[in-house]
Parts: C-alpha cells; sequence; structure tokens
C-alpha cells in the first residue's frame, strides 16, 4: 500500500541499473581526456568512440555524424541556431510549430529576436502539424524545418517522414530537425528512413543518466558551433566530452532496442487500460491528444478534467503515492496553461485541468489499476471544493465521452 508508484516517465526515468555498471570503470580507473594521446587517454578515446558507433548503429548514420552535447536542449538549441546562422547567406527563414518543447520554442523566438523570420506551424485537434500549411510555408529562403517526432504533452507522433518529402520537394536545400527526444525506444529512429538532417535526443529520457544527449547532424548539413573552444567533436561542440555519461547513452539506448517489443508492448497494455477506463470512471473527462492509438506514443495517456486545477490532481496523488505531471515537467509548477493544449484548441479552463500519465518498464497493471481506482475520489473531492463545480441535476450521470471537446 505504501509503495510509490512513478507514471511520470516523460519527464524523466530511473537509470538502468546496467547503464550504471557500464558508467562506472569510466568515473575510476578510465579517467583520462580523451583528446590526449597518451595511454591513459586513449581507454577513455575508446570509450567514447564506442559509445558513438552505438548510436550510430541505432540511428543507422556514421559515427561522425553523432555529436555529444550536455542535454536534449543543448541538441535542440545547437541544431536551430548552428543551422540558421551558418545558412544565413541562403536564406533568414525558419519553420517550427507551436507544440515543440521549449528548448525548440524559445530557442526559435529568440532567432526572431536577432533578425530572422519564423513560421510557427498550427496544429489540429489532436496536436497533428497541418502538412498543407507546411507545403505553403516553405519557400527559397527557408533554411531549416524543425518538427519534433513526438510530443512530450499528449505523445502526438508527427508524420515527420512525410514532412520531410514536403519540404524537400519544395526546397532541397532547407535543412530538416527533429526533437526524437520521447521517440527513444518507443519509435524507430532510423535517420534515412525519416529523411532527416538532424535529430536531437537525451540520455535520460531512456533510463540513462541525466546531462549528456546528442545530435545527428548528416553529412555537409551547415552548422556553427554554438559552444566555442576546443576542437572537440570536430569543431562542432567544444569542451571536454563527458566519457562516462556517452557510454551510459549509448548502453541505455542499446537495451531500449533489444527489449523494444517487450517494453513496448507493456507499455501499452498499461497506457490503453488508463485511456479506456478513466473516462468512464471519472464523469467529464477527456482524452488529449491521438484518437488513433497507433499514432500516439505507446507510453502516454493524457486527460484533461473539467472543473478542477491539474495542479491540485497531481498534489493529491502525490500525497496517495502516485507520480504524475500536468502538462510538461517544465511547465508544472506554474498555473500557466500549456502552450501545447491551448495550440491544440482546448479552452483554457480545461487546459488547466490536465494530467499526463506516462508508463515505463517497471509499472505493472496493479499499480495502474490502483490509480484508476484512487483517482475517482480525489477528482470528486477536488471539485466539490471548486467554485466553478455545478452541482447540476443528474451531472454526475451523464457520460463524458457524450460531451464533445
Ligand atoms: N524535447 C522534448 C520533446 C522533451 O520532452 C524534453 C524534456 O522534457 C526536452 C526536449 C529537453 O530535455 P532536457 O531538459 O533533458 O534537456
Amino acid at each position: 500500500m505504501n509503495e510509490r508508484i512513478y507514471l511520470d516517465h516523460a519527464a524523466t526515468t530511473p537509470p538502468d541499473p546496467r547503464v550504471v555498471e557500464a558508467m562506472l570503470p569510466y568515473l575510476s580507473d578510465l579517467w583520462g581526456n580523451p583528446s590526449s594521446i597518451y595511454a591513459e587517454a586513449q581507454e577513455a578515446r575508446k570509450g567514447l568512440d564506442g559509445a558513438r558507433r552505438a548510436i550510430a548503429g541505432l540511428l543507422a548514420c556514421k559515427p561522425q555524424e553523432v555529436i555529444f552535447t550536455s542535454c536534449a536542449t543543448e541538441s535542440d538549441n545547437l541544431a536551430l541556431r548552428g543551422v540558421a546562422y551558418a545558412s544565413r547567406n541562403r536564406g533568414n527563414h525558419v519553420v517550427t510549430c507551436a507544440v515543440e518543447h521549449h528548448a525548440v520554442l524559445h530557442a526559435a523566438e529568440r532567432l526572431e529576436q536577432e533578425g530572422f523570420r519564423l513560421t510557427y506551424l498550427p496544429v489540429d485537434g489532436e496536436g497533428f502539424i497541418d502538412l498543407a500549411e507546411l507545403e505553403r510555408a516553405v519557400g527559397d529562403d527557408t533554411t531549416l524545418v524543425s518538427i519534433m517526432l513526438a510530443n512530450n504533452e499528449v505523445g502526438t507522433i508527427e508524420p515527420v517522414a512525410e514532412a520531410v518529402r514536403i519540404v524537400k520537394a519544395k526546397n532541397p536545400h532547407a535543412a530538416f530537425h527533429t526533437d526524437a527526444v520521447q521517440g527513444v525506444g518507443t519509435l524507430d529512429l532510423n535517420v534515412d528512413a525519416l529523411g532527416v538532417d538532424l535529430l536531437s535526443i537525451g540520455a535520460h529520457k531512456f533510463y540513462g543518466p541525466k546531462g549528456v544527449g546528442a545530435l545527428y547532424v548528416r553529412s555537409r548539413t551547415p552548422l556553427l558551433a554554438q559552444m566555442l573552444g576546443g576542437a572537440q567533436e570536430k569543431n562542432r561542440r567544444a569542451g571536454t566530452e563527458n566519457v562516462a555519461y556517452a557510454v551510459g547513452m549509448a548502453r541505455a539506448m542499446a537495451l531500449a532496442y533489444e527489449e523494444f517489443d517487450a517494453r513496448n508492448a507493456l507499455y501499452r497494455s498499461l497506457r490503453d487500460r488508463l485511456l479506456d477506463e478513466l473516462p468512464s470512471r471519472v464523469p467529464f473527462t477527456h482524452v488529449t491528444g491521438p484518437k488513433d492509438r497507433s499514432r500516439r506514443l505507446s507510453n502516454s495517456a493524457s486527460f484533461c478534467f473539467e472543473f478542477i486545477e491539474g495542479e491540485a490532481i497531481l498534489m493529491a496523488l502525490d500525497l496517495q503515492g502516485v507520480a504524475a505531471s500536468s502538462g510538461s515537467a517544465c511547465t508544472s509548477g506554474s498555473l500557466e496553461p500549456s502552450h501545447v493544449l491551448t495550440a491544440m484548441g482546448l479552452p483554457l479552463e480545461l487546459a488547466r485541468g490536465s494530467l499526463r500519465l506516462t508508463v515505463g518498464r517497471e509499472n505493472t497493471m496493479e499499480q495502474i489499476d490502483r490509480v484508476l481506482d484512487i483517482l475517482p475520489s480525489i477528482v470528486s473531492r477536488l471539485r466539490s471544493l471548486s467554485p466553478t463545480w455545478p452541482e447540476r441535476e443528474g451531472a454526475e450521470a451523464k457520460s463524458s465521452r457524450e460531451r464533445p471537446l
């Protein structure tokens, strides 16, 4: 009964002990600087090269196309700023979309302040980008398009391969970046099948350590380094590489794909139970994100509850041993409704009542059933305290499924 139930795997994941084990030698005996030439350095270099090869193998790219960074945020910033500035002689137009993570959106807004022209594509009610708008937006002066592979708040899997085809048909010189942070271990990340030129990942989202990420950059893509100093990462990202963490990220990614089928089958069964059961157990509840489950991340279930604040649900769940999120981790704690839900057209009051439950490899069906048991009473208690809760005759009896968003 006192066991904690962690349902916030889109925010971060617990490091896999096998990952920690792979890292440990590089935090003790193998401490050399991988850029030096003596024996100590060579051991570190071997670890770093091995990690790069392993990640490249999983992305189906060349090892030299993988740049190690300090986190996915840095990868996104390097992609946007690096390509926009390196391509400025050809154009100053960048296209992205309204539901990107702030790592992309805030980098895009800064580019706008610095004189670039930005287009933010709209999304529909399920979070999908509008491909016709994308086609209209791309012009001769477009140098970069950045569309996420999957959304961290509502699990929408964007049609990236199709978007790449549309962009390249209109302007073959425009580079295409995807933030694939939520897709590692849940989606196929073959960069040629996707057709992308740049792709960001961050290790702590797939049972690796925090403080390390990578950016795939297709050969010959223009990129201006943003971190200046040494010649590391072939002059594309200065700073002594974090060897142990790069090794950990590679091990975590290898495990995610070795165990892909089993992990995703479990995620899907847990997610589907949440999506099937919550709206019928809690009145006035809406599922957010794609209705077609094959187009939503296997581990992601997201909801909005009417007449209630998401933050209040999180606190009540926490007291009962459940860790969850309202919108993205970065916006929880603030009362601003999520930019993702508002871009999807949800009314502000509804967007404020959002709950995201993202499952992981250590979750069980018993844990999901416990959450399904406790949520209805949490919601009805909070609603009874809410000034906006209309005590309408028979309101509870009406199924939320009958009410359109
Ligand atoms: N992109 C997406 C889609 C994310 O979900 C996150 C983290 O939530 C990030 C980027 C940024 O990751 P980090 O904070 O680890 O740099």
